[in-house]
């Protein structure tokens, strides 16, 4: 009889090592080289009247990589770059990585001395900056003990604004080599990304992503958003958000077209649409609210299927059912910063094809589900990690896991800490789990109102305001009250051309549509505040519901 040896480990771990042949690390640089040896002459991006293939922005990225590597920038080292959507900003996702540095995308809306603590904070080695922002820029510089060097983009659409640096992007990037030989990073948690949070409760969190996780929520949004070699993408979210919700890489992850929007104007969306065939693009509600309002004569017809994702703050659902009725297809997106941008998704299921306009909207303005590439998401307990039952009722905070959550907070192992507690990032969003297993957020943590010990949350009210034909927007915050503790205030704007409508109009409304407990007991109209990301800013509206 054969002596059976007891093996020392199993079959599976002898001989079959990782090396060069079978395993390399994910990072969306990749993707570039693939979109220029595949299709070197198709267009990779539109601006303007400029059209660049694969193969030239390709070559183009690499002058950057060069001539960045030729001043000593490498692995570790922040670029920084303040620019609209533009190609500049663009190249950048791929040319600073290029050399190991990290790309910090600023958000254009900054004022001077959160861009100086930017630079300071994340030790930027170069800034590039478009010369539209260069009053901000040149203050914040002048507020800083070393200022990194600056590089202008002096771009020929835009006028206005000052040079300060010491010459422009164009002749930046001319001496570099076209051929450079940059190296993939060894090491896929290789950071990649800098994206600053809006510091809304003090100074702004540096969210560092890696190559790894880049990689893949790029491949989630082909996944999720249907990308292919003939997408159009239409740059109408920026790309500072979480570096355009990792759009910058996904398009090119698909070897799509890219069309490049200084401004973010339906008066330029609506003919780029037309003109160059959009396929796709994404923006916050804010965004498709704007294009909903625009004067029919500039909405044309659409001809052709455009699928429009947003998210970034919860869409309405008579947003989404109005965009469906001009003919876009709508996709809903939930995610943060901490995780790249979308980290869920409203999946479409066959038996809402049977549902009326309304009830779609309604399914579909739920978050939904996680994206292919997350690993795991629950509504639990903040304290004790309990998930409470899917039953659309229990509320609980959103916590996510997988490899698309980001590697920490720079230099803030405490924040890092906290957000990590228990081996689950905590978003800081409220919830409920339906019983189909599709999450809905309710508020933010910060944002839920308790009236009389009820919740009540700030998103399900302004949904009704949402559908008064004579509103636009509307945002709903709590308001100190003795009886209550909180009672909800509304801040409503009525939409261009619209008649009279006053407050007991605007709670009668609201009587008519939900539980009385949840109507807004005052209401106020004006414009409402907005965040550069086309969130409702409620702490200034918390301040002006206080000071009523
Ligand atoms: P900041 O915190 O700087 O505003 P983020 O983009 O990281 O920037 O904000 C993420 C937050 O935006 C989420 O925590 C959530 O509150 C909100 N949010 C994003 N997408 C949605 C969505 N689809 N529905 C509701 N809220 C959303």
């Amino acid at each position: 009889m054969l002596a059976r040896n007891k093996p020392q480990g199993s079959i599976y771990e002898t001989g079959l090592g990782k090396g060069p042949a079978n395993f390399a690390a994910l990072s969306p640089l990749d993707f570039i080289v693939r979109a220029a040896e595949t299709y070197p002459d198709k267009t990779a991006i539109i601006y303007g009247e400029t059209h660049t293939s694969n193969a030239e922005f390709y070559a183009r990225c690499r002058r950057l990589a060069s001539v960045l590597s030729a001043r000593g920038i490498g692995s570790g080292d922040t670029v920084s770059v303040m620019a609209p959507n533009i190609p500049a900003l663009l190249e950048a996702h791929y040319g600073v990585p290029m050399v190991g540095a990290v790309i910090n995308a600023i958000n254009t809306r900054l004022d001077a001395p959160a861009v100086a603590f930017i630079l300071e904070h994340s030790e930027a080695k170069l800034l590039i900056a478009d010369r539209e922002y260069s009053d901000v820029v040149k203050a914040g510089l002048a507020r800083m003990e070393n200022p990194p060097p600056m590089i202008d983009i002096d771009d020929p659409l835009h006028e206005g604004g000052a040079l300060l640096g010491e010459c422009d992007y164009e002749a930046f990037i001319a001496g570099g080599d076209a051929d450079f030989a940059w190296v993939p990073p060894a090491d896929e948690w290789q950071a990649i990304a800098l994206n600053y949070t809006s510091g809304t409760t003090g100074d702004p969190k540096g969210v560092v992503f890696h190559h790894r996780g880049a990689y893949l929520n790029a491949i989630g949004n082909v996944i999720v958003f249907g990308l292919n070699a003939k997408s159009v993408y239409l740059w109408t979210l920026p790309m500072f958000h979480c570096n355009g919700w990792t759009y910058t890489w996904g398009v090119t992850a698909a070897c799509g077209t890219h069309v490049c929007l200084r401004r973010v104007d339906p008066a330029l969306i609506f003919p780029a649409i037309h003109e160059y065939g959009v396929s796709h693009m994404c923006g916050a509600p804010i965004v498709l609210n704007m294009m909903i309002h625009a004067p029919e004569e500039l909405q044309g017809k659409l001809n052709h299927a455009v699928e429009v994702a947003t998210g970034g703050a919860a869409p309405p659902s008579s947003v989404i059912a109005a965009m469906e009725e001009m003919g876009f297809n709508v996709t809903h997106l939930y995610g943060l910063t901490e995780c790249y941008g979308p980290a869920t998704y409203c999946a479409w299921q066959d038996d809402w094809d049977h549902l009326d306009r309304e009830e779609q909207a309604a399914m579909m303005a739920r978050q939904g589900v996680i994206y292919p590439t997350l690993q795991s998401l629950m509504v639990a307990d903040a304290e004790t990690l309990e998930e409470v039952p899917s039953d659309g009722k229990s509320i609980g905070e959103l916590m996510l896991r997988g490899n698309t959550v980001m590697r920490g907070y720079l230099k803030n192992p405490g924040a890092t800490e906290k957000a990590f507690a228990g081996g689950w990032f905590h978003t800081g969003d409220l919830g409920v789990r339906h019983s189909d297993g599709y999450v809905e957020i309710k508020d933010r943590s910060k944002d839920i109102i308790i009236s009389g010990g009820e919740n009540i949350s700030s998103l399900e009210v302004e949904d009704v305001l949402f559908k008064h034909p004579e509103i636009m927007e509307a945002a709903v915050v709590a308001r100190s009250d003795e009886k209550w503790g909180e009672t909800p205030c509304a801040f409503v704007t009525l939409r261009p051309g619209a008649g009279k409508l006053s407050a007991e109009e605007v709670i009668a409304w609201c009587r008519d549509n939900m539980a009385h407990y949840k109507c807004p007991n005052t209401v106020v109209f004006c414009d409402l505040p907005k965040t550069s990301t086309g969130k409702v800013q409620k702490f200034t509206l918390r301040e002006r519901a206080e000071a009523l």
